[in-house]
């Protein structure tokens, strides 16, 4: 099995990636034109990455298989983004978003890369609104917050009930400008098949063509995976049963499937549950209790309390 090295850099906790961006090497921007990078996915992560890196300037290869970008499963986020930003004055800050995410994460998840999203959290609301996503907003015209997750504070930030297709709908109007632009390259109904290699960087992608069956290879000089999760797995979950990510274990180099997913739920399968809880989204791991005598859902459930 493959083992993800998330390259944290070093540093405090606080400013390992503040460091790191101020720090990194920039490219020239007369050469990002000449970068080609594969983005695999069109969901809030896909569509994103894309459009950004095409703003950026560099050339982005953007694949789905969907037959339109925006049907991505993000479509089906319901309840809201977290930001701190304090809009109540109920003593919300960075640093307790950041902390509320790893007990969340059942202190599993990687302490850097969760500050750094409590950091940009309000960045990503200021993004979402710039783009036209119609956030809820109070009588005086204030951004309006609900408070999710048991937690002290009011700070998930909403569109009805359907923020995830109002921002994929923002992702895929900026995607859509970018692609206008020439700067992105749409592939859609293309299914990613495997990961091209070589010495040990990702340079490619092979891939189906869901109309005519032909297979297809992609070269470029990076590829990002932001293919969501894997829901079949599930059985009875929130996830599209289509929605895959053996892609994600084809560039961890192991066919096992390890995904995350979302959702406080046992799903019973077989024999077997399944122990998801929507508090290990950000740790990547997957919980599996086996149930060897075959326990029914509710005598689980029952344990659990
Ligand atoms: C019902 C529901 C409610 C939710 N509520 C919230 C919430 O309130 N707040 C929150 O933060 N999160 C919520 N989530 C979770 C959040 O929506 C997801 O984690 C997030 O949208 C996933 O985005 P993504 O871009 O990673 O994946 P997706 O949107 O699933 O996109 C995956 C993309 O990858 C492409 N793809 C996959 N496999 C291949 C392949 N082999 N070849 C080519 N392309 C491929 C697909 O075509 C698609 O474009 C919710 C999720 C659900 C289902």
């Amino acid at each position: 099995m493959g083992k993800l090295n998330s390259k944290i850099p070093d540093g405090p906790l606080a400013q390992k990636w503040t460091k790191y961006k101020a720090s990194v090497k920039l490219v020239n921007p007369a050469n990002k034109k000449k970068l080609e990078v594969i983005v695999v996915g069109t969901g809030l992560s896909g569509a994103g990455a894309a459009s950004a890196l095409g703003e950026l300037g560099y050339s982005v290869k953007n694949f789905c298989y969907q037959d339109s970008p925006r049907r991505a499963h993000s479509v089906a986020a319901q309840g809201g983004i977290n930001a701190a930003k304090n809009y109540q004055n109920d003593g919300d800050s960075t640093y307790r978003l950041f902390y509320d995410m790893i007990k969340g994460g059942d202190y599993r998840a990687r302490e850097a890369n969760v500050y750094r999203a409590a950091e940009v959290s309000n960045q990503v609301i200021d993004h979402f609104t710039a783009l036209g996503v119609p956030f809820a907003r109070d009588y005086g015209g204030t951004l309006d917050t609900r408070s999710f997750g048991g937690v002290q504070v009011s700070r998930t930030f909403y569109a009805k009930g359907q923020t995830g297709q109002q921002c994929l709908l923002g992702c895929y109007s900026s995607l859509n400008r970018q692609i206008k632009k020439g700067n992105v390259k749409m592939f859609p109904r293309r299914e990613m098949l495997d990961l091209v290699v070589i010495d040990g960087k990702a340079r490619g992608i092979i891939t189906r063509n869901l109309i005519t069956g032909e297979i297809e290879r992609h070269g470029a000089h990076a590829v990002v995976l932001a293919t969501g999760g894997y829901g079949t797995i599930y059985y009875m979950s929130t996830l599209a049963v289509n929605s895959n990510a053996f892609e994600m274990t084809e560039g961890y180099g192991s066919r096992r499937q390890k995904e995350i997913r979302v959702r406080q739920m046992i799903f019973p399968r077989r024999s077997e549950i399944i122990f998801l809880k929507e508090d290990i989204r950000h740790s990547e791991i997957l919980f599996r209790v086996m149930s060897p005598q075959g326990l029914s859902r509710s005598a689980v459930m029952q344990a659990m309390v």
